[in-house]
Formats: structure tokens, C-alpha cells, sequence
């Protein structure tokens, strides 16, 4: 899982700092392809905010979804449309 630092890490979307009073939405490492168009964003943390705007969300979504299904098969997780993750039963 992503570690962040209050007050100095960056949003992987909007490249401000993430504030301890801020909604943070912090991802594991799912993507290790350096030239994936979504490395930045796996195993990194963004607003929650940013996130719900982000147009590439969807996608973002799916591509969890899917690698997540096939690199941890023992212990599924779901991204949720708000980018919360929560364990599949
Ligand atoms: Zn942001």
C-alpha cells in the first residue's frame, strides 16, 4: 500500500499536497509496467476529490479490478466507483 506523508506527499492526480484534514484515497501496487499509463497512480495515494473527477477513473477501476482478481486470487478486493477498495466476499 502506498505510504504517505501528511503535509509533503503529493496527489498522483493534481500534484498538491495531501493534508492531514484532506479525503485521501491510497492505492497498492497493482500495475509494474514503468510505461503503464497508470503507474503513477498505483501504489499512490490522491484526493478524493481529484479522484472523483478524474476522467480516467473508470478505467482505473477496471484495470484494479481485473489485476487485482488475477494477481491476488486468495483475497479478492473490489475498487468501488468512489475509489474506496473493500474485500469481496
Ligand atoms: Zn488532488
Amino acid at each position: 500500500m502506498a505510504i504517505i506523508f501528511a503535509g509533503k506527499s503529493t496527489c498522483a492526480i493534481c500534484q498538491n499536497i495531501l493534508l492531514a484534514t484532506d479525503e485521501i484515497l491510497m492505492f497498492p501496487a497493482f500495475i509494474h509496467d514503468r510505461a503503464d499509463p497508470f503507474w503513477d497512480i498505483s501504489d499512490n495515494a490522491v484526493h478524493s476529490t481529484c479522484f472523483k473527477q478524474w476522467p480516467e477513473a473508470p478505467a482505473f477501476r477496471e484495470r484494479f479490478n481485473q489485476a487485482w482478481r488475477q494477481q491476488v486470487p486468495h483475497h479478492l478486493r473490489l475498487m468501488q466507483a468512489d475509489g474506496t477498495i473493500i474485500d469481496a466476499v
